[in-house]
């Protein structure tokens, strides 16, 4: 029998792939039961934006048809949202693609990228399978002002020559930790200009702290500079696949250069358009995270349980002990969290921010857990 993984492309022969939160179809078939809650993707509780769902009636019968490999109209509406030229956007099929997009670019052996320890999984998936290098930076401590999260100078510290990339995400996942503006922009600045830098904003329509930066807006002043947004988080519409990137216009023309011709559909396309321009479900989606963010932490805290106070959609919180026993049955109490260890945080678990009725929910199965 031929040994294909030793035929593979060195990073891939030690890739390990990306575990993603369990289905709740996958779980009610497991277990069987019913009304299970998945609180393990920080997917929006609302659903989809109502006005995205309305436009995908009007793409059903040019299902035959090719999306627009330029995807025009979207792209308009993006550069006018962030004030940037329509060449300055690049859309993904998810911002995940975009990710990729930027390792396939720049990355290859005797190249590495820069990320932070506990920083979202998809970078250093992303360096390895082009066999680069991924260096990640000691993370600030437990008892930091932003407990396990970014710590820029130890990241600088790491870039050298052969850095390509810097992935810095602001908001963080898992953690929920943040950079202040003035911060963020003085690490960008102070990063040699050869040296690509991702800002990756996932959860950036969520984020209420003042001082929190759209770094959208720094993209004139560096050209070096791509920052990433998604629809699947606050747009709710993660099934669609849809994400964005913001940059210079060479940099721009490079990752368009080595995206699939027609990476994004035309249903996310025109769904996306249409969420786009529907402020009332995401102001309204930043009002429920708000609500659940307080009662969340508010029902950690009455269990003296400690978490990472976060800005995103979704708390990790510390369970004191290795967290699989306590993920197990939650599940039998039909609530998905999700496991953290990957993310070098052996003894969390990270939870997403649901209605009212769903965090109470999840509470309440946290109880009898822990008193099992
Ligand atoms: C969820 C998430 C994304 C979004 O991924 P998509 O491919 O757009 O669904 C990107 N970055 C971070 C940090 C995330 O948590």
């Amino acid at each position: 029998m031929i040994d294909f993984a030793a035929l593979a492309v060195p990073g891939v022969q030690a890739l390990r792939p990306y575990e993603p939160g369990k289905p709740v179809e996958t779980l009610e078939r497991e277990l069987g039961i019913r009304d299970a809650v998945k609180l393990a993707s920080n997917e929006n509780p609302l659903g989809p934006s109502p006005r995205a769902l309305e436009s995908l009636r009007d793409v059903l019968g040019n299902l035959h048809l090719y999306p627009d490999g330029n995807g025009f109209a979207l792209k308009q509406a993006l550069a006018e949202r962030h004030g940037v030229a329509t060449p300055q956007i690049i859309l993904g099929n998810g911002s995940n693609e975009i990710l990729e997009l930027m390792a396939r670019t720049w990355l290859a052996p005797g190249r590495n990228a820069v990320f932070s320890q506990h920083a979202f999984a998809v970078y250093p998936l992303v360096v390895q399978a082009v066999s680069a290098e991924g260096r990640a930076a000691p993370a600030l401590a437990a008892t930091a002002d932003q407990p396990f999260g970014h710590d820029l100078a130890a990241m600088a510290a790491r870039v050298d020559a052969d850095t390509r990339v810097v992935f810095v995400a602001n908001p963080n996942n898992p953690t929920g930790t943040w950079l202040e503006a003035g911060a963020l922009e003085a690490f960008v600045a102070q990063l040699p200009e050869e040296t690509l830098v991702v800002v990756d904003e996932a959860y950036a329509e969520y984020v209420e702290a003042p001082g929190y930066p759209d770094a959208t807006q720094w993209v004139e002043r560096y050209p070096n500079l791509i920052v990433t947004r998604t629809f699947s988080k606050i747009h709710g519409l993660a099934g669609l696949r849809l994400g964005y990137s913001v940059s210079s216009t060479p940099v721009a023309e490079l990752l368009n250069r080595v995206r699939q011709p027609f990476n994004v559909n035309s249903l996310a396309q025109v769904a996306g358009l249409a969420a786009l321009a529907d402020t009332e479900h995401v102001q309204k989606s930043v009002r429920v995270n708000r609500e659940g963010l307080r009662q969340v932490g508010e029902g950690l805290d009455a269990r003296g349980l400690d978490y990472i106070p976060s800005v995103g959609n979704f708390i990790t919180f510390d369970v004191r002990r290795p967290p699989g026993a306590v993920y197990d049955a939650l599940l039998r109490e039909g609530v998905i969290v999700r496991p953290v260890a990957n993310y070098g945080l052996p003894t969390h678990l990270r939870v997403t921010i649901g209605r009212a009725a769903e965090n109470a929910r999840f509470l309440l199965a946290l109880d009898r857990v822990l008193a099992a």
